[in-house]
């Protein structure tokens, strides 16, 4: 027996069955509400940052050569953190996508932001 289980919910000591989590059906529910809502909250908050990327990255087409300063950016909102592939890193460049916009990132910049339609033959 396992003295130290309690509600997931509540925190209350449970008793009985070592497997159970919760200490009522009401906190059950209760909790995975709360887990449900929590994920969708994380996966809308993800799509509306990652759709604010691919808006900023957007802007910056079109502009061959030139190198974006991340903190620039960042206070733009963008969240460089939030990708939707990453092509590989090489001397400290990383390429990442944005949907169908690929860029190269450092530390500090970005740059070589293109679309990848126009590289489709
Ligand atoms: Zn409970």
């Amino acid at each position: 027996m396992n003295d130290k289980q309690v509600c997931l919910e509540c925190g209350k000591p449970l008793y009985g069955r070592t497997d159970k989590k919760f200490c009522s059906s009401a906190c059950k529910n209760d909790w995975h509400y709360q887990q449900s809502a929590g994920l969708r909250s994380l996966k809308s908050w993800t799509a509306t940052a990652l759709a604010r990327n691919h808006r900023i990255l957007r802007g910056l087409l079109g502009h061959p050569g030139r190198r974006f300063k991340l903190v620039e950016l960042q206070l733009c909102g963008f969240t460089p953190q939030l990708v939707t592939g990453h092509l590989g890193t090489e001397d400290g460049i990383s390429r990442y996508t944005c949907y169908d916009i690929h860029y190269s990132q450092t530390d500090a910049e970005i740059f070589d932001v293109h679309s990848a339609n126009l590289y489709k033959k």
